[in-house]
């Protein structure tokens, strides 16, 4: 009879059991952090401001009351790909697969390309998911650097293509946290030059001048993501993706049954009964980020990027300083310093509601004057 079966303490800590049999680069990683946020005006994660509108409210309340829990989800979320597909215009040409945000639609891209010796590979700075994922599924990953301005360069992407042979290319667009669109042509370039799967990730395109989804059909390896959570409804959890069918076929298989719960399924229904909530609100912020980016650019000591999302990459004096100014002025933003070689002393604020973004204003005046 062994100790265990004996009931007998097993020899050794559990730190020395982790450290033997959890993957290196498993523990090696940080926890993806999320900041305590109570009581401060919330401009660190990219959610639009806004709560739902009345009457959305009220129809999301009767359709959850309806909601059989004691059942598992629809297990392909058939409906709520229906509304997607109605709601987002998404071509009936292309394959569609909804998961637990975009978060969830990442790793799955990444565990179905994952072999030993596979790379991922990505512009960056940009959305810090990618090379947490492909890390964690015992992959390689390389960010090649943006110019300085945060522009991509077209040929320093191409030579890594041909350098790293990628299994997959992330395309943030806009990117996360610089706010820039990458031009059409240059991501048509990268699609055309890699042997490998590019993932348009469009999370913030209902911001911006441009998408790529009604051209997805053209390339056989193109996917494009995208949420619902910068648009309000960031709680539900719910992205979704599109491309050729066989792509989505393959990812059906790496995806967790049951992945959508049922009250998101349901929600999505109620919610994007009516699109034009959304599209007012998207409007609203567009607008805001307008009026904050010429007000902080008046700042002589604060540089403003240029956004087509719901926030703003900014570069200040100390991002350390002006952080810890806005924060005990009860106003929470990303401080990205450190984060990347390029982002020194930059800040990302999301655009807020008029209050919110004059309240800020007013602090960054006193910070940055
Ligand atoms: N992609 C990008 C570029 C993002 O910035 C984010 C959110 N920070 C996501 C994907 C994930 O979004 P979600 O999981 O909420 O859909």
């Amino acid at each position: 009879m062994n100790d265990r079966m004996r009931g007998l303490p097993l020899p050794g800590s559990a730190a020395e059991f982790v450290a033997s049999v959890v993957r290196p680069e498993v523990r090696a990683q940080k926890a993806y952090v999320v900041a305590p946020a109570a009581g401060l005006i919330k401009l660190e994660a990219n959610e639009n401001p806004w709560a739902l509108p009345d009457a959305v409210k009220a129809r999301l309340a009767t359709a959850l009351a309806q909601v059989p829990l004691n059942r598992y989800p629809e297990g392909g979320s058939d409906a709520l790909r229906a509304t997607l597909r109605r709601a987002l215009a998404i071509p009936d040409a292309l394959g569609l697969i909804v998961g637990n945000g975009s978060d969830e639609l990442i790793q799955l891209v990444v565990s179905a390309l994952a072999r030993p010796g596979a790379t991922v590979l990505a512009p960056e700075p940009t959305f810090v998911m990618y090379r947490a994922n492909a890390l964690n599924a015992g992959m390689r990953f390389v960010g090649v650097a943006l110019r300085p301005d945060f522009t991509l360069d077209r040929t320093t992407m191409l030579e890594a293509i041909q350098r790293e042979r990628p299994a997959v290319i992330f395309l943030a667009s806009p990117n996360n946290p610089t706010g820039m669109c990458y031009p059409a042509a240059d991501i048509e370039a990268l699609i055309r030059a890699t042997s490998g799967l590019v993932v348009v990730d469009e999370a913030y395109a209902p911001f911006a001048d441009e998408s790529l989804l009604k051209r997805v059909s053209e390339f056989p390896n193109l996917l494009l993501m995208g949420t619902l959570s910068k648009i309000g409804m960031a709680g539900i959890r719910l992205g979704y993706a599109a491309a050729a069918p066989e792509w989505i076929d393959e990812l059906n298989k790496v995806r967790p049954p049951y992945n959508v719960n049922s009250l998101t399924q349901t929600a999505v229904g109620a919610l994007l009964a009516d699109t034009g909530w959304i599209a007012q609100q998207a409007a609203a912020i567009r607008s805001e980020r307008q009026r904050l980016a010429v007000a902080l650019a008046q700042l002589p000591a604060v540089i403003v990027f240029p956004s087509q999302a719901n926030f703003l990459l900014v570069r200040v004096g100390s991002a350390d300083r002006v952080f810890d100014g806005l924060k005990a002025r009860r106003i929470l933003v990303k401080n990205l310093a450190g984060g990347h070689p390029l982002l020194a002393n930059c800040l990302r604020i999301t655009v807020g509601t008029p209050e919110e973004n004059d309240l800020l204003l007013a602090a960054m005046n006193e910070l940055c004057p």
